[in-house]
This record gives structure tokens, C-alpha cells and sequence, in this order.
């Protein structure tokens, strides 16, 4: 049986298995593959051995909360009090938040015990994870390959079996991508579903935190302990928390799914093609309905997305200025002379190339004479694009897509064309723009034996229905169970480390 978060709820509680072995196991597991796939900045082992202990207490005396004695990663975007948060640059080397995202504050209060922070392409920019100032992670599948981005840490960490759940954050595609480049489970939720509260603003009108699993109810798990209105983010929205697991166990009889004519067309590999397609037979087999939806103005997404996103970015990236966090380079005498060479020279060292890129490209379409033309109609294609998707959600429950044009690439294959990279990301930042949430789920493998993803859209709010869909098909099939050869295999690694 895989060690997913629900049955090792199960072997904690019933005292099966020890959580300070577990944690070892973990621990011993991550610094023997982290040499090879480079999935962790940094760890936070002492502390965490240290509550592992604790969570023994805790559970002999059967007073265990709903993750107790649970490994938690967390991408290496998102605040924790008292360890370092370097969103993947060498700006925020040093950077140590004084508190908790609210998604942390929620997890540890329900007694996760968090590992370490997890490598990202630089401020959440990229789809491969190569941005990163600390070395690209690489997908355990086939180490020449890229795991996705940019939450590739988080998803080689548990497609490898470092740990059993990790979290991601999402403003184009950066926890489905790497999810389908892993072949492992991610969520992103709709806008206002998680407090943003505490994760690093990259596009604040996209970002949004979510879980990152083996399987859909190990997700479900998760965003009911994370979801749900926080008053300290206003974006944060108040409407009602499903019970995402009772949301599961629905079949899918009596569920239309809409298959989108515009995402099945030129440039799609012909395997994840008929991954996917497979998929909906046997959703129809099962039941469910099966009708094609048009979403007219695809084509639209991916420039409407990047001149929001670098738009957004390029005003929020201004505070890195060597005065409040992280990087300085150069001093500044006591009559200010030096000042502007230290912003100019802290920036130029701090910053990676993409990041840079994306800083000029948002200034300009901010700055005057261009906002009309630019940023304005972004938001105007944005409201086009979500009104196609509540047209189609009129014949439909449920959209059922591809994650990615292709499987995993090679790294370095894609570095020198930023168009390239940016291509990758048809299929996910429509949801994004239009706020709407998306399941992405393992649907197969290539040729070449590398994970192919599918992915399950949702009307707003409706995380419940993306749940039942995913859930069901995890029962049907094996896909999200299978394990890359090389990879850490805790529960054999557990036996050779419990009591050491
Ligand atoms: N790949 C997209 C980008 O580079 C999405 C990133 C994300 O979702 N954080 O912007």
C-alpha cells in the first residue's frame, strides 16, 4: 500500500508506525536523493524530529489531530516563522519572515510537521524549474528532464517519495504542470478558496496556494484544513467549505464532463491526446456524460496572461530594493549619495534573467501611454475568456483537458526561447485568468515511459465536483500509484531506519 497522507493518518493513529521513524525515514530519504534531484533548499530537521517526538506523545495518548505526526514540504514561496523563505532567488538568500503564511499557521495547527522549503523557479516564474538561483531540480522519472515549474520542487519531492504531501502555489499553471511532468496529484484552487495571506505575491490577482499529492483524497484532506476566509486576506473569500471528503466518495453517474474542441488541436502530442481521451471513455463507461464544449477564446490566454502577470510583477518585485529584505549590494554613505547605485547594483546581482525580463516587460505595459493598450485589454480578454467558460459550464459540470502539450522536456532544451517556455503553458493559465479551479491528475504514461497528466476544471467554488471526478477515476485506475524507479520508497526505507 503507497504511503499517501490518509493511510498514514490510519498507521499513525492505530500506533503502527511511529511518527519519529517516519520522520527519520524522511529525513534519511530526502539527503539521499536530494544530491540526484535537488528537490529542498533547505530543511528545517531538528525542529522537525523534535515535534515528531512530540506527535508520539500526542498520539499514545490519543489526543491526534486531523495530521498529526504528518511530513509536510512547503514551496519555498510561502512564509514560515523563523526559517528561511528565498522564493527560489539569491535576493531573499537571507530572508527569515518573522510569521506564518495562514496556510501554515492552519496546517501546524492541525499537526503537520513541516520538513523544509522546496526549490522553484525564481518568484514563481517559469515552467521548469531551471530559474532557480539554487540549481535546478530534476524529474525523478528521468533525471535529463525538467520536473515542471514552477513548483518543481514540491513535485519531484513527492513524485520521489521524499514525502507524502507538499505544498505548491499557482498563478499559471505552477502546480498542474509539474504535477503531469511528476506524474503526481495537484490542486488549484479557485481565487479566494486559500489565504494568500503570507505567499509571496508574484501576480496578486492570480496567485493561489494549494496541495500537491499522490492521490485526489489525499488533497481533499489537505484543503479542508486550508480552505475557507481569512481576515487577514481580503481576496480571501467567505463563501461556504464543502466536505471535500464526503465530496469523494459521489459517484459520477449523472455528471456531464465537456470536452473542449480548442485544447485537442494542433500541437498536442498525439499520446496525451489519447490519454486523455481514454480518459473521458471511461468516464462515459462509468456513467458520466460526454459532451464537446467550445472555449472559443483560447488562443487569447497565454498573451492576455503575460502582460497581467509581468504587469502585476513588475509593481509588486519593486519592494526588493536592498533597504527592507534580503540582498545589499554596496553601502550607502550618510548623506544618501550612494543610494540609488546600491537599488541599481542590489537588483542587478539579486535578480535572475527571467526575472528581469518580466520586470521590463510589466514596467512597460504600466507605463504611460500603454496601460490602455496593454494591461487594460489583458483585463478586458480576461473577463471574454471567463465568460467562455461559464458558457460552456452551461452544457457541462465538468472539463476534462490535457495538463501540457507535450510530457517532461529535456533540461536546457527550452532556456534559450522564453516564447517556448511560455507556449508550454496553454492549457492552464486560462483557468487562472478566469479564477476558475483545476485537478491535475496522472492519466497514463508515453512511450518513453514518462508521466502524462489530465486535468478536471470546475465552475467557481465547485473544488467538491473536481474532487468526485478525480476521486472516482483514482479508483479505476493506477496511475498515481506508481513509483519512478530510483525514487526513495519510504516504506522500505522505514524498515531499515525505525528505532535507529
Ligand atoms: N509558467 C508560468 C509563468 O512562468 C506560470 C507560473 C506560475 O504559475 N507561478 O509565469
Amino acid at each position: 500500500m503507497a504511503w499517501t497522507v490518509a493511510t498514514l493518518q490510519k498507521s499513525l493513529k492505530e500506533r503502527k508506525i511511529k511518527s519519529i521513524d517516519l520522520m527519520r525515514t524522511v529525513f534519511a530519504a530526502i539527503e539521499s536523493r536530494q544530491p540526484q534531484v535537488n528537490a529542498f533548499i533547505s530543511l528545517n530537521k531538528a525542529q522537525a524530529i523534535e515535534e515528531a517526538e512530540k506527535a508520539d506523545r500526542d498520539l499514545d495518548k490519543g489526543n491526534a489531530k486531523l495530521l498529526t505526526g504528518i511530513p509536510i514540504g512547503i514551496k519555498d514561496v510561502i512564509c514560515t516563522e523563523g526559517m528561511t523563505t528565498t522564493c527560489g532567488s539569491k535576493i531573499l538568500h537571507n530572508f527569515v519572515p518573522p510569521y506564518d503564511a495562514t496556510v501554515i499557521t492552519r496546517l501546524k495547527a492541525a499537526g503537520a510537521i513541516i520538513v523544509g522549503k522546496l526549490n522553484m523557479d525564481e518568484f514563481a516564474m517559469g515552467s521548469s524549474n531551471e530559474n532557480s538561483a539554487y540549481g535546478p531540480c530534476r524529474n525523478p522519472w528521468d533525471l535529463t528532464r525538467v520536473p515542471g515549474g514552477s513548483s518543481g520542487g514540491s513535485a519531484a519531492a513527492v513524485a520521489d517519495r521524499q514525502v507524502p504531501l507538499a505544498l505548491g502555489s499557482d498563478t499559471g499553471g505552477s502546480i498542474r504542470q509539474p504535477a503531469a511532468f511528476c506524474g503526481i496529484t495537484g490542486l488549484k484552487p479557485t481565487y479566494g478558496r486559500i489565504s494568500r495571506y503570507g505567499l509571496v505575491a508574484f501576480a496578486s490577482s492570480l496567485d493561489q496556494i494549494g496541495p500537491m499529492a499522490l492521490t485526489v483524497e489525499d488533497l481533499a484532506i489537505v484543503l479542508q484544513v486550508m480552505a475557507g476566509k481569512d481576515p487577514l486576506d481580503a481576496t480571501s473569500s467567505p463563501e461556504p467549505v464543502a466536505d471535500y471528503r464526503a465530496a469523494c466518495r459521489e459517484e459520477v453517474k449523472g455528471l456531464t464532463i465537456g470536452m473542449p474542441r480548442e485544447y485537442f488541436g494542433e500541437g498536442l502530442s498525439p499520446e496525451i491526446d489519447k490519454a486523455v481521451r481514454d480518459a473521458a471513455a471511461l468516464f462515459e463507461k462509468k456513467g458520466a456524460k460526454v459532451v464537446e464544449v467550445s472555449l472559443p477564446h483560447t488562443k487569447f490566454g497565454i498573451p492576455a496572461y503575460y502582460l497581467a502577470a509581468t504587469a502585476e510583477a513588475s509593481a509588486n518585485l519593486a519592494r526588493y530594493d536592498g533597504v527592507k529584505y534580503g540582498l545589499r549590494v554596496g553601502r550607502v554613505d550618510d548623506r544618501g549619495v550612494a543610494l540609488r547605485s546600491m537599488y541599481e547594483r542590489t537588483r542587478h546581482d539579486g535578480f535572475g534573467s527571467e526575472v528581469k525580463r518580466r520586470i521590463m516587460l510589466g514596467t512597460f505595459a504600466l507605463s504611460s501611454g500603454y496601460y490602455e493598450a496593454y494591461y487594460a485589454k489583458a483585463t478586458k480578454v480576461r473577463a471574454i475568456i471567463r465568460k467562455d467558460f461559464e458558457d460552456a459550464f452551461k452544457k457541462c459540470n465538468l472539463i476534462l483537458t490535457p495538463v501540457t502539450p507535450t510530457v517532461a522536456f529535456s533540461l536546457g532544451s527550452k532556456m534559450e526561447d522564453p516564447l517556448e517556455m511560455y507556449l508550454s503553458d496553454v492549457y492552464t493559465i486560462t483557468l487562472n485568468l478566469a479564477e476558475l479551479p483545476g485537478l491535475s491528475l496522472p492519466a497514463g504514461f508515453s512511450s518513453n515511459g514518462l508521466p502524462i497528466g489530465m486535468q478536471l476544471i470546475a465552475p467557481h467554488f465547485r473544488e467538491d465536483l473536481l474532487l468526485r471526478g478525480g476521486f472516482s477515476y483514482q479508483q479505476w485506475t493506477d496511475w498515481h500509484l506508481r513509483a519512478p524507479s530510483g525514487s526513495s520508497a519510504l516504506e522500505a526505507r522505514y524498515e531499515s531506519t525505525k528505532g535507529k
